[in-house]
């Protein structure tokens, strides 16, 4: 097998003629595209200019399976060993989008498209083409970051919030408890100082709590001034009412805002998992948002706790108070 065989593969759908070969590899290379085949007899490899490019090797230069395999990520290498692995065994493609790190220490993404050539029902060779998709990937990066962050503060946003636990049937860490917190008189800060001194303050507010939590599994802003916290499953000689006690303290330090120090307070509601593999995302934030109502009612700045009994009674009293405007006492 040569490189002949590879140029034959990449004619495949076009006219052939004289130096049409080089033209398809320039051109393949310029796209970020190479072909590539590995005979199975020897585990040989031949490349294409747009492989080597990919690899940042000299092209044409000598080339080892096991050089090549060490320039893809850990995990990268374990999913493409196994799916080869698989590929081989039942004569069917593959696709795969994987890291590696080239030589020089950059890191290119690439998108490895495979076949399996078979003699009879004998498999000779893999062959296909690896892309470079790095610049996609890192679009794609910047997209779901916009798409999954709150603009203001950086923390996750509601919709991520929603995702990864409300919406999320199997979690994928045991939870802890999940605490809700509500700025106390929010609108009279806005109305006060204006808008930006509101903003600066949801920012620190947002940088004090992921100080507080810097263990939590996520802090999120889920509203305009309400924030979730999802905790692990905490140290038993280590309340969480504490914690949330003492986080609630740092929240109320001043807020520098030009030459004004500004004051503020928060109340928050927490339900802790009976069970962190198994629970209902849905009734634990209902019960702490309930137990957050219920802070805003006992006068502000302070933390209840849900019961695992007493969500519903906090449910049926919320829904008697109908749920507009519903942290105001
Ligand atoms: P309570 O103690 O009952 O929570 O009273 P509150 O005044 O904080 O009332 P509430 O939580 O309902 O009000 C939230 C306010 O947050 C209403 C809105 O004007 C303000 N807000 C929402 N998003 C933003 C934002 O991005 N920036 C600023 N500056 N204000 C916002
Ligand atoms: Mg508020």
């Amino acid at each position: 097998m040569s490189l002949e065989w590879i140029r034959q593969a990449q004619h495949a759908g076009i006219e052939q003629g004289a130096g049409s070969g080089d033209l398809l590899d320039c051109a393949m290379a310029l796209a970020g595209v190479g072909a590539w085949c590995c005979d199975l007899a020897d585990d040989t490899l031949h490349w294409t200019s747009g492989t080597y490019d990919l690899f940042g090797l000299p092209r044409g230069a000598r080339i080892d399976r096991r050089d090549t395999l060490s320039m893809y990520g850990e995990e990268s290498r374990a999913t493409m060993e196994r799916l080869r692995t698989d590929a081989i065994a039942r004569c069917r493609p593959f696709t795969l989008d994987a890291r590696i790190v080239r030589t020089d220490g950059a890191e290119r993404w690439m998108r490895l498209t495979a076949d399996v050539a078979c003699n009879g029902r004998r498999p000779v060779r893999l062959y296909g083409l690896k892309q470079d998709i790095t610049e996609d990937k890192a679009r794609l990066e910047t997209m779901r970051r916009i798409a999954e962050q709150d603009p203001l503060t950086g923390l996750a946003n509601r919709q991520l919030f929603q995702s990864r636990f409300l919406d999320c049937a199997a979690p994928m860490t045991p939870l802890g408890a999940l605490i809700l917190f509500d700025i106390d008189g929010f609108k009279q800060i806005n109305d006060r100082h204006g808008h930006a001194a509101g903003d600066a303050c949801l920012e620190s507010v947002a940088d004090r709590l992921c100080a507080g939590f810097s263990d939590a599994l996520m802090v999120a802003r889920i509203g305009g001034d309400e924030f979730a916290v999802l905790t692990g499953p905490g140290s038993p000689d280590k309340p969480l009412q504490q914690r949330v006690e003492r986080g609630l303290e740092r929240l109320s330090m001043p807020i520098i805002w030009g030459d004004k120090l500004l004051r503020l307070s928060a109340s928050a509601g927490i339900a802790e998992t009976l069970d962190p593999h198994a629970f209902d995302a849905e009734a634990l934030f209902a019960a702490a948002d309930a137990a957050l109502y219920a802070a805003k009612h006992a006068g502000r700045n302070r933390v209840h706790q849900a019961m695992p009994e007493t969500p519903r009674a906090f449910l049926v009293k919320r829904a008697a108070h109908g749920s507009a405007n519903r942290h105001r006492a």
